[in-house]
C-alpha cells in the first residue's frame, strides 16, 4: 500500500464547506487503498489576525507566546478535519506538532526542524487510520511549542513524508501548479510541468511563496518528488524533481518578484579597509539579515555603501545604521521602503550568455532604472521602485519568451 502525504494550504480549508471538500478528497485517496498522511494549515487569514491581535498588544510580543498562539490556527483545522472524518465514518486521528514527534531547535517564529521520529504516525498508518497533523509547529527539547515560519506547513509536509519515507508528497494550494511567474500579478503566466529542485528554491527565496524555501531544501536533500495541485479540481499540477535535465528546454524557466524589500544607504563614509564590517556587523549582530549589497566605485577618499532588508526589518536597521553612520562620520544615512526586486531563474542560463543584457534592455525599453543589481549562477535579481514591478515582471515574461510555452 503506498503512503500518500496531502498538504491542505489555508484557502482549502478556509470554511466549514471547504474542509468537508478536502474530507472527501482524502477519503476518496484513501478507498483507492492508499495509507494518507494529512498536514493542514490554518484557515486562511487566521494566522494573520492572531498576529495582529498580539500587536495590537504590544508592538514586539514575546515570541515564545506568539508561538503558542499561532499554533492554535492548526490546531482547529487539524480537530475540524478529524471530526468531519470522523463523522463520515472514517478512522482519523488530528495530532499536533509535538505528538507528531516534530522536534525542532528553540528559534522561536522561524525555528528549523532536527528531526522526526513519527513513531506514533507510523503506529497509526499500521492501523489503517488517516493521521492529521498540525502543520507549521513542532516542539523543541524542552517540550516549549515553536513555528516554522510563514509558509512553514510545505516544510512540515516534506519533512514528514521524508520521515516516513512516503511514496508521494501533494501540496494543494489556491493556484494549480507552479507558474513561470506570480499568476495573481501576470496573466500571460504559463504553468510548468516540471521544475527543478534548484529552480524552485531560487524562485522561493526570491518570493514566490507557492512553496516556503525550507520545504525544497528538506526535498531536495531527501529526495521527495513533490507534486503542486489545487484540491479545486482534479487537474495534474506541477513536479518538483531532482532532475538534472531541463526538462522543458527553457533558458529561464521563471520571473520572480518580491516587494518585501527596503535599502539603506549611507552616504559618503571613509574608505578603508574593515569600513563594511562596521556597518553590517551591527545588523547581523542584531539578528536582521541582509541580502544585497553595493559600495559605490570610490570619490576622492569617500564612497557610498547601500544594502536591502526585508521591510520587517526597515526600521531597526535603518536606526543602527544612523548609530554606525554618526560613528564613522557618513555624510547621510538615508533608506527607501518602496522598493521591489525582480529576477529571472533557470538553470538553462548554465549554458546560454546575455541573459543579463537581455534583462536590462528590456527594462530599459520600459524606463525601468536598475538600483542594485544581484547575479548567481541560474538567477539574476534587479532592484527597482516597485511602482513598476508589475509592468517589469510582464515585460521580462514576455522578453524570455515564456508567454507562449
Ligand atoms: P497556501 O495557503 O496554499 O500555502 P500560498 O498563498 O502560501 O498558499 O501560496 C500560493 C500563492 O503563491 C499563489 O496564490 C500565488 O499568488 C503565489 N505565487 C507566487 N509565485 C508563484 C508562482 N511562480 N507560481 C504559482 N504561485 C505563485
Ligand atoms: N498558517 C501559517 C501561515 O499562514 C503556515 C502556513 O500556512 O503554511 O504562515
Ligand atoms: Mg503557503
Amino acid at each position: 500500500m503506498a503512503v500518500i502525504v496531502q498538504k491542505y494550504g489555508g484557502t482549502s480549508v478556509g470554511s466549514l464547506e471547504r474542509i468537508q471538500n478536502v474530507a472527501r478528497r482524502i477519503a476518496k485517496t484513501f478507498d483507492q487503498g492508499n495509507n494518507v498522511v494529512v498536514i493542514l494549515s490554518a484557515m486562511s487569514g487566521v494566522t494573520d489576525n492572531l498576529i495582529h491581535m498580539a500587536e495590537k498588544i504590544t508592538e514586539f510580543p514575546d515570541k515564545r507566546e506568539l508561538d503558542v498562539l499561532l499554533a492554535t490556527g492548526e490546531q482547529t483545522t487539524v480537530a475540524l478535519m478529524a471530526i468531519t472524518l470522523k463523522s463520515m465514518g472514517y478512522k482519523a486521528v488530528s495530532l499536533l506538532g509535538y505528538q507528531a514527534e516534530i522536534l525542532t531547535d528553540s528559534k522561536s517564529t522561524k525555528a528549523r526542524i532536527l528531526d522526526i521520529k513519527a513513531t506514533r504516525i507510523m503506529e497509526l498508518i499500521k492501523e489503517k487510520t488517516i493521521v492529521i497533523v498540525a502543520g507549521f509547529q513542532g516542539a523543541d527539547e524542552k517540550g516549549d511549542i515553536t513555528t516554522l515560519g510563514r509558509g512553514g506547513s510545505d516544510t512540515s509536509a516534506v519533512a514528514v513524508a521524508a520521515a516516513i519515507k512516503a511514496d508521494s508528497c501533494e501540496i494543494y494550494t489556491d493556484v494549480d501548479g507552479v507558474y513561470t511567474a506570480d499568476p495573481n500579478i501576470c496573466k500571460r503566466a504559463r504553468k510548468l510541468k516540471y521544475v527543478n529542485y534548484e529552480e524552485m528554491l531560487e524562485m522561493a527565496s526570491l518570493g514566490a511563496k507557492v512553496l516556503q524555501i525550507r520545504s525544497v531544501e528538506f526535498g531536495m536533500k531527501y529526495n521527495v518528488p513533490i507534486h503542486v495541485r489545487t484540491s479545486f479540481n482534479e487537474e495534474e499540477g506541477t513536479m518538483v524533481v531532482n532532475d538534472d535535465v531541463n526538462m522543458e528546454q527553457l533558458v529561464v524557466s521563471g520571473v520572480t518578484h518580491n516587494k518585501n524589500q527596503a535599502r539603506i544607504t549611507l552616504r559618503k563614509v571613509p574608505d578603508r579597509p574593515g569600513i563594511a564590517s562596521k556597518i553590517l556587523s551591527p545588523i547581523a549582530e542584531a539578528g536582521l539579515i541582509v541580502d544585497m549589497i553595493i559600495q559605490n566605485t570610490r570619490q576622492g577618499n569617500m564612497t557610498d555603501l547601500t544594502f536591502t532588508v526585508e521591510k520587517k526589518d526597515y526600521k531597526p536597521a535603518l536606526e543602527i545604521a544612523k548609530k554606525t553612520g554618526k560613528e564613522i562620520n557618513a555624510e547621510e544615512v538615508v533608506g527607501d521602503e518602496n522598493i521591489a526586486k525582480v529576477s529571472v531563474v533557470g538553470v538553462g542560463m548554465r549554458s546560454h550568455y546575455g541573459v543579463a543584457a537581455k534583462m536590462f534592455e528590456t527594462l530599459a525599453a520600459e524606463n525601468i532604472n536598475i538600483l542594485l543589481i544581484s547575479t548567481s549562477e541560474i538567477r539574476i535579481s534587479c532592484i527597482i521602485d516597485e511602482k513598476y514591478t508589475e509592468l517589469a515582471v510582464q515585460a521580462l515574461h514576455t522578453a524570455f519568451g515564456l508567454d507562449n510555452i
